[in-house]
C-alpha cells in the first residue's frame, strides 16, 4: 500500500509461498514420484485447455511491444511532477492518479513476460522480455524515488486540510497515514544517507550467510536404505527426515547439522552481526525493541507476536501428547530425538486425483464459502487461470500471479498425489483473494499485505482437508492425511513459532547486553527445543546447533507470520464450516478489503481479532481434534499398544 509502488517487481510472485512450504510436506510428494521417472512433455504437446490465458493479456508480442513503449512515455510524464506536489490538492491528485493510471501497465508488462519466460524458461526470446521489464520497472522506481521524500516534506496537517478541500483526495488517506506513520522514524537527511550508506555493510552478515550456506558448505556422503552411497544437499533434508529407517534419518540430520555445526562460532558471529545490525536500528531511529521496530512496517503491534507465544505455550501439552503418540507408533523406546520429528506413522499411501477430480474436489469442499465465492472459482478454472501441467523447461514449484490489469494465474505442476490437489486449492486461494481485492478496491489499496497474504490460502486448504477426511474411508489412507495435516500443524504453527521465541529471545539477550555466542545461542535453543518436545522427546547436544540451517533468523522477524496466518484461517474456516451466521460475508468482505485497511483492522472485519489468544485456541483446538482422530484409527487399526 505504499503511496509509490515497490511492489511492481514483488507482484507476480506475490504468494511465492513460504518457503517452508517446499519442506515437511510437499517435499514427501515429490520424492514418491521422483522414481516413475514420468516423460516430461513439450509445451506445445499440452492441450490448451490446461495451459494458462496469456492471450487474455496481449493478443501477441507485438502487443506488449506497444504497451511497453507507451509506459516508457508515460513514466517520462510523471517524472515532470517533480518539485510541484506542494502546488496544491489539485495538482497532488493529478499526480496520484496519473500515477495510478500508469503502474497498472506496467505491472502488467511485467506480468506478461513473467508468465511467458515461467512457462518455458529456455525460451531466450521471453527471458528477454522479462529482463527488459524488470529493468524498466526497476528505472521507474528511480525515476519515482523523489515522491515519497517531496510527500513527507509537507506537514500531514497540511495534506489533511487538502482532502477536505478536495474530497477525491480523500481516496488516498489510508495510504497517506501509511506513509506519515513511519516519519517520525525518520531521520535527518543527513542522518538518513548516513544510514544509507551503511546499508550495504548492514547486509553483509546476511550475504555472508548465503554465501555459506549455499556455496561453501559441502556435506559427506551417506547410506541410504538400501545401502548405496548417496551425495546430499541442504534440499536432501526433509526427504530423508521422512524416511521409514530411522538409521538414514540420524546419519543424514549428523552429516547436515554435523557439517553446520563446524562451523558454529562463525555462523554464530554473522548472527550476532544481523542482531547488532537490527540493534542499531533500533538505537538511531528510536524504536522501543528490535522486536517493535520490525513490526512497525506492516503497523502489527507487537501484542500479536507476545500473544502468540504465549497460547501456543500454553498449548505445548498438545505437542507432547503428539510425541507421545509418535513415540509409541515408531516403537522409539529412547524417547523421540530430533532425526524422528518428520517420520510418518505409515507409509506413504497411494492416494491419486486427476486434475478434473481435484477441481471437483475443491469446488465440493468450499460450498460451504458461499455460491459468489464458487460462482467466481469454477469461472477461473473455467478461463484458464491455471496452467497444469509440467513440461520441458518449465518453471518449478507453484504460485499465484497476476495483476491489477489482468486476471489472476496460477503456475502449478500437478501431479496428482493429494499434496497436488492442496496446492491448487491454496494457489487458488490466493487468486481468489487478489480477484476480490482487485474487483473491489481502487489500485492504491488493491494489494493484500504480506501478514494477511497467507490466510486465504490455508483457509482454502483447511477446508479441502476436512472435507477429504470425512470423505475417506479407507482408514490407512485416512491415517496418512491425518498425520501429513498433523505435520502441517507442528511444522507451519508449532515449529514457526518455536522459531519466534528463539528469534525473540536472542534480540533481549543483545538487547541486554550479554554476549551471543554459539554457546549462548545453542543453549538458549536447546532449552525452547526441550520445552516445545516435552517429556517423550529425547535431546542430543547437536541439536543445539540446529538454528544454523535456518536462512530465516535474518530476515528480521518474519516466521511468526506462518503460524498467525495458519490460525486466523483455521479461526475462519471453523466458523464458516459451523455455519456462524454473518461469518462467511464477513471473510468475504475481507477478501475484497485488499489494503484499505491496516492487517489486523482487516482481519477484524473476517471476525479475528489477533489480539486475542481465540484464533491461536481454535488453531491449537484444530490440532487436538486431529490428535483425536488419529488416536482412533491407531486403535482401530492395531497399530498401538
Ligand atoms: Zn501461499
Amino acid at each position: 500500500m505504499n503511496i509509490i509502488l515497490v511492489s511492481v517487481l514483488m507482484s507476480p510472485l506475490l504468494s511465492g509461498c513460504a518457503e517452508w512450504r517446499v519442506g515437511p510436506t510437499a517435499e514427501g510428494a515429490k520424492t514418491a514420484k521422483v522414481g516413475e521417472a514420468e516423460k516430461v512433455p513439450e509445451r506445445s504437446e499440452i492441450d490448451t485447455k490446461y495451459r494458462w490465458a496469456t492471450e487474455n493479456i496481449f493478443a501477441s508480442v507485438r502487443e506488449w511491444e506497444e504497451e511497453f513503449a507507451e509506459v516508457e512515455k508515460l513514466m517520462g510524464q510523471l517524472a515532470k511532477y517533480k518539485g510541484t506536489l506542494a502546488q496544491g490538492p489539485d495538482q497532488l491528485y493529478r499526480f496520484l492518479q496519473e500515477r495510478d493510471s500508469t503502474e497498472p501497465q506496467l505491472s502488467r508488462v511485467y506480468v506478461y513476460s513473467s508468465l511467458l519466460s515461467d512457462q518455458d524458461t529456455r525460451d531466450g526470446k521471453h527471458q528477454a522480455m522479462k529482463t527488459r521489464a524488470r529493468s524498466l520497472a526497476i528505472k521507474y522506481g528511480q525515476l519515482m524515488s523523489w515522491a515519497e521524500p517531496e510527500l513527507t516534506a509537507m506537514p500531514f496537517e497540511q495534506l489533511d486540510s487538502w482532502m477536505r478541500e478536495k474530497p477525491e483526495l480523500e481516496l488516498y488517506r489510508q495510504a497517506l497515514d501509511n506513509l506519515f506513520r513511519q516519519k517520525k522514524y525518520i531521520l535527518s537527511p543527513r542522518e538518513e544517507e548516513l544510514m544509507a550508506m551503511a546499508g550495504e555493510v548492514r547486509s553483509t552478515p546476511g550475504s555472508a550467510y548465503n554465501m555459506f550456506a549455499s556455496a561453501d558448505t559441502v556435506f559427506p556422503v551417506i547410506i541410504d536404505e538400501e545401502g548405496r552411497t548417496r551425495e546430499i544437499d541442504e534440499q536432501a533434508f526433509y526427504k530423508y527426515m521422512r524416511s521409514p529407517d530411522r538409521r538414514v534419518r540420524k546419519d543424514v540430520y549428523d552429516a547436515i547439522v554435523g557439517t553446520f555445526s563446524k562451523h558454529r562460532n562463525t555462523t554464530a558471529a554473522l548472527l550476532n552481526g544481523a542482531v547488532q545490525s537490527h540493534i542499531l536500528t533500533v538505537k538511531a531511529r528510536g524504536y522501543d525493541s528490535c522486536l517493535a521496530a520490525a513490526l512497525h512496517g506492516g503497523n502489527i503491534p507487537v501484542a500479536v507476536y507476545n500473544n502468540l507465544i504465549h497460547t501456543v505455550n500454553d498449548n505445548l501439552p498438545l505437542l507432547h501428547r503428539y510425541q507421545e503418540i509418535r513415540k509409541r507408533v515408531l516403537d522409539l523406546r529412547d524417547g523421540v530425538h530430533a532425526y524422528d520429528l518428520f517420520a510418518p506413522f505409515i507409509t506413504p499411501q497411494n492416494i491419486e486425483y486427476t486434475y478434473e477430480e481435484s477441481v471437483d474436489t475443491i469446488l465440493t469442499a468450499l460450498k460451504p464459502l458461499g455460491n459468489e465465492y464458487l460462482t467466481h472459482m469454477k469461472k477461473g478454472f473455467d478461463s484458464r487461470w491455471v496452467d497444469v501441467f509440467p513440461n520441458k523447461g518449465k518453471r518449478s514449484g507453484a504460485y499465484s500471479s497476476g495483476t491489477f490489469l489482468t486476471q489472476p494465474y496460477v503456475l502449478l505442476n500437478f501431479h496428482g498425489s493429494y499434496e497436488d490437489m492442496s496446492t491448487l486449492a491454496h494457489e487458488m486461494g490466493h487468486s481468489m483473494h487478489s480477484f476480490n481485492s482487485r474487483g473491489t478496491q481502487p489500485y492504491v489499496y488493491a494489494d493484500y499485505d504480506i501478514f494477511c497474504a497467507e490466510v486465504a490460502s490455508t483457509c482454502n486448504e483447511i477446508l479441502l482437508q476436512n472435507y477429504v477426511l470425512a470423505h475417506t474411508k479407507d482408514p490407512k489412507k485416512k491415517l496418512y492425511l491425518l498425520g501429513e495435516f498433523l505435520e502441517s500443524i507442528r511444522g507451519t504453527v508449532f515449529r514457526q513459532t518455536m522459531f519466534s521465541e528463539f528469534e525473540q529471545k536472542i534480540h533481549e539477550m543483545a538487547e541486554a547486553g550479554e554476549p551471543l555466542t554459539a554457546d549462548s545461542m545453542g543453549a538458549a535453543y536447546g532449552k525452547i527445543m526441550r520445552k516445545y518436545y516435552g517429556p517423550h522427546y529425547t535431546h542430543d547436544d547437536l541439536v543445539n546447533d540446529y538454528w544454523i540451517r535456518i536462512p530465516h533468523f535474518y530476515y528480521n522477524f518474519y516466521v511468526y507470520k506462518y503460524a498467525t496466518s495458519y490460525c486466523a484461517a483455521s479461526d475462519i474456516a471453523n466458523r464458516i464450516m459451523a455455519g456462524e451466521p454473518g461469518a462467511r460475508e464477513a471473510y468475504l468482505s475481507f477478501l475484497k478489503g485488499g489494503s484499505s485497511k491496516y492487517p489486523i483492522d482487516l482481519l477484524k472485519m473476517a471476525r479475528v481479532d489477533m489480539t486475542s489468544p481465540e484464533p491461536i485456541g481454535n488453531g491449537m483446538k484444530l490440532f487436538e481434534n486431529l490428535l483425536d482422530q488419529t488416536e482412533e484409527l491407531l486403535a482401530e487399526l492395531g497399530m498401538t499398544k
